[in-house]
C-alpha cells in the first residue's frame, strides 16, 4: 500500500489546489500567477501540472502540494497533511500509525470544534428554545438555506450541556483549549448555577452560534450572540467570541472568506462588512465577495490575506461608524498595503424614501433583497466619500473648518502609494479650500505617516535548499533539459569547468542519449521518438531526480520548470548559442579564479626571491591566461 503522502499526491492536482487560492493564468504547458509570497508586479510564480510542482523565479520559493499548503496557510506539515487529506477524500484513520503520527493537538481542536458545531445545529433544530431562535433568524430575513450553509446553531441556556456532550470523547483540557469552556474561578463569584462535572463551564450559553471557518471551511471558533432571557440581563455581553486558540487567530481569520474567495477573485474585489449577519445576508442576496473581520477591527493580517485575491478593497460602514477611529485605521492600513480603497455607504435605493432603520447590509437585504447584489458593488473612492462627508459636517469657508478638513484628509493622502491618485486629490482639496496645491503638498510631506509601516513577514519559510545550483549551472542544465543533444557539444577539455554534481548529471544524460542511438533495432526506434517528446522529459527527469537523490531532486524540478519557461519558443541554434555562451562564462570564471591564485603565489615567490618557482609560476600564469582568449 502506498503511503498517505503518495495517495494524496495522486489525488490532489496541484493546479486545482493552487487555483483555489490564486488566479492562475495559462502559460504554455504551465500556469503562472503573481507570487503570493512576495510583492511583485509581473508574474514569476509558475505551476507545472506535468511535474506537479510550483516555483517562484522571484523569491525562489517552491515545492509540491504539501509545500504550498504549508506556506500559504502558515502551518506545519501535520496540518498540511490533514488539509490535503480532507481535500483528497482520504480519511486519516485513528488506528493507522500515520494518523497517530500526524495527529497533533491542533487536529483534536478541529475535531472538537466540528463536533460542537453539530451539537449547536442539533440544538437549533430540535430543542424548544432552539426553535424560537430559528423563528427569530427567519424573521431577521435569513433563508433556511443560509442557516444551513453557514451552519448556524444554538447554545442552550446551560452551564454544562456542551461540556457534558464533548467529555464523552475528549478531555476537559482539550475542550478548554478549543476555547469552548471557561475555567471555574476559585468560587469567588456568586452561585451561578451548577458547574457540571468538570472544573470548567461552557463559555457559550443561551446564544445564537455563528461558527467561524478557516479558508478550508473547517470550524476553528465561534461567535455567540446573546438570545432569550439572558439578553435581558444587562451584564451579559451581546457577543461572546472564541478567544485566541491554537487554531483560531482572530487577527488572521475573516468571517465568510472560505465561501467568498472564489467570488472575490472573479469580481477582483472584496467587500468588508462589520457583522456576521451582514456577511450571511450579503451572500444570500447574491453578493458573495463579502467578508467580515470577526470580533476585531480590520488588521494588517487580514489585509495580507485579502491581498492574495485582489487589490481592490471596499469597506462598508454602518451609518453610525463612518469615519470613526477604527475604520480610519482600516483605511489607513489598506492604503499602506496598496489597496484601491472604496466605500459602500448604506443608503436606500434610488427613488426609495429615506429609511432611519437602514443601518447595515443585513437591514438592506432584509428590506430590498437581491438589489444588494448590485448596490454593494458600486463603491465610491474612499477619499471622495470622506471629502463629501467632511464638507457636509464642516464649514470650510472658515479657517478652522479648513484646518480640520486638512487634518482629516491629508494623512490619508500621505499614505497613498499611488502618486497620480495623490496629485488628483490634492487638486480637488486645494480647489475646495481655495488654497494652492503647493501648500497642501508641503503639508502632506510634513504629515507624519501614522506609523503604519507595512511589515512584510520574513521570508523564513522560503527554504533555500543547501545545494542550490549556481546561476551558470542552472542555466546550462536548463538548456540541456530543453535540448538534451547539447551535452554532445561539451568537449572533454570543457569537463573540468563543470562542478562535480553537474558533470555527473551531464554524464547521465549523455549516456542515455548514446544508449538510445547505439541500439538501432526497431524497439529502440520507438524509444528515440519517445525521447524527443514529452515522454523524453519524463524519462529524463525520473532518471535525473533519482540520480540526484532526494536532497536536490526538487532543485532539478525547479530548473526543469525554468527550462520550459525561459526557453519557450526559442530556436535550436539559438539554444546552442546560449549553451556555448554559458559554457564560456563558466570556463572564464574558473580560469580567473586560477589566475588569482597564481598571482598570489607569484607575489609570495617574489618576496622570498625564489627565482625558480617564480619562473614556473609565471609560465603557468601566461599559459592559463591564454585560455581566456581561446
Ligand atoms: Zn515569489
Amino acid at each position: 500500500m502506498s503511503s498517505i503522502v503518495d495517495q494524496i499526491k495522486d489525488r490532489v492536482d496541484i493546479v486545482d489546489l493552487i487555483s483555489s487560492y490564486l488566479k492562475l493564468q495559462k502559460s504554455g504547458i504551465n500556469y503562472k500567477a503573481r507570487c503570493p509570497f512576495h510583492n511583485e508586479k509581473s508574474a514569476s510564480f509558475f505551476v507545472s501540472p506535468e511535474r506537479q510542482i510550483w516555483h517562484c523565479f522571484g523569491c525562489q520559493a517552491g515545492g509540491d502540494v504539501f509545500g504550498f499548503v504549508k506556506q500559504i496557510e502558515g502551518v506545519e506539515f501535520a496540518d498540511a497533511l490533514r488539509t490535503l487529506a480532507a481535500r483528497a477524500g482520504i480519511e486519516l484513520h485513528r488506528q493507522s500509525p500515520e494518523y497517530q503520527q500526524y495527529q497533533t493537538a491542533r487536529t483534536k481542536l478541529y475535531e472538537i470544534c466540528g463536533l460542537a458545531t453539530r451539537f449547536f445545529e442539533k440544538q437549533l433544530r430540535e430543542s424548544d428554545a432552539g426553535k424560537k431562535v430559528l423563528a427569530y433568524l427567519r424573521d431577521r430575513g435569513l433563508a433556511d438555506e443560509s442557516i444551513k450553509n453557514f451552519r448556524l446553531g444554538y447554545a442552550p441556556d446551560s452551564w454544562s450541556a456542551l461540556g457534558d456532550f464533548l467529555e464523552r470523547n475528549y478531555e476537559s483540557k482539550d475542550i478548554f483549549d478549543a476555547g469552548l469552556s471557561v475555567k471555574k474561578d476559585g468560587g469567588g463569584t456568586s452561585s451561578a448555577g451548577g458547574y457540571g462535572r468538570s472544573q470548567h463551564y461552557d463559555r457559550f450559553r443561551s446564544r445564537i452560534m455563528f461558527p467561524i471557518f478557516d479558508l478550508n471551511g473547517q470550524v476553528v471558533g465561534f461567535a455567540g450572540r446573546v438570545f432569550g432571557d439572558l439578553a435581558k440581563n444587562a451584564e451579559a455581553a451581546k457577543y461572546v467570541n472564541t478567544p485566541q486558540t491554537a487554531i483560531y487567530d482572530k487577527s488572521r481569520i475573516l468571517y465568510g472568506l472560505d465561501k467568498a474567495k472564489l467570488d472575490i477573485r472573479r469580481k477582483n474585489k472584496c467587500l468588508v462588512v462589520e457583522g456576521n449577519m451582514d456577511v450571511i445576508m450579503s451572500h444570500q442576496a447574491g453578493a458573495a465577495n463579502v467578508v467580515a473581520s470577526s470580533g476585531t477591527a480590520l488588521t494588517d493580517g487580514h489585509l495580507k490575506i485579502i491581498k492574495r485575491y485582489t487589490d481592490n478593497l471596499d469597506l462598508c460602514f454602518d451609518a453610525d461608524s463612518a469615519g470613526t477611529l477604527a475604520t480610519d485605521r482600516g483605511v489607513d492600513l489598506a492604503l499602506a498595503r496598496g489597496f484601491n480603497v472604496g466605500i459602500v455607504a448604506i443608503e436606500p435605493p434610488v427613488g426609495e424614501p429615506s429609511e432611519p432603520e437602514l443601518k447595515d447590509p443585513a437591514d438592506y437585504v432584509k428590506k430590498y433583497g437581491p438589489k444588494w447584489s448590485e448596490y454593494s458593488q458600486n463603491s465610491r473612492p474612499f477619499l471622495e466619500f470622506y471629502f463629501e462627508t467632511a464638507k457636509k459636517t464642516l464649514d470650510i469657508t472658515t479657517a478652522l473648518g479648513k484646518k480640520l478638513l486638512a487634518q482629516k484628509l491629508l494623512p490619508f493622502l500621505a499614505s497613498m502609494v499611488n502618486k497620480v491618485e495623490q496629485a488628483h486629490w490634492v487638486g480637488e482639496i486645494a480647489l475646495a479650500l481655495k488654497l494652492k496645491d503647493d501648500i497642501l503638498f508641503q503639508e502632506i510631506a510634513a504629515a507624519k505617516p501614522k506609523g503604519l509601516e507595512v511589515q512584510d513577514e520574513e521570508p523564513n519559510q522560503v527554504k533555500q535548499p543547501k545545494e542550490n545550483f549556481d546561476v551558470f549551472e542552472e542555466g546550462l542544465l536548463a538548456l540541456i533539459m530543453k535540448k538534451p543533444d547539447l551535452v554532445l557539444d561539451i568537449r572533454p577539455e570543457d569537463e573540468e569547468f563543470l562542478s562535480g554534481r553537474l558533470a555527473a548529471l551531464v554524464k547521465d544524460i549523455g549516456l542515455s542519449l548514446n544508449e538510445t542511438r547505439e541500439s538501432p533495432d526497431s524497439q529502440s526506434e520507438s524509444r528515440i521518438l519517445d525521447f524527443s517528446e514529452r515522454n523524453r522529459d519524463k524519462k529524463m527527469m525520473a532518471q535525473l531526480t533519482s540520480a540526484a537523490g532526494p536532497e536536490s531532486a526538487m532543485d532539478l524540478e525547479f530548473v526543469y520548470l525554468k527550462s520550459q519557461e525561459l526557453w519557450k519558443d526559442i530556436e535550436d541554434d539559438e539554444l546552442a548559442g546560449e549553451f556555448k555562451k554559458i559554457l564560456c562564462q563558466m570556463k572564464r570564471r574558473k580560469v580567473l579564479a586560477r589566475l588569482e591564485d597564481l598571482e598570489f603565489d607569484i607575489k609570495s615567490a617574489e618576496k622570498s626571491r625564489n627565482k625558480e618557482l617564480l619562473a614556473t609560476l609565471t609560465a603557468e600564469f601566461s599559459k592559463v591566461s591564454k585560455q581566456l582568449t581561446q
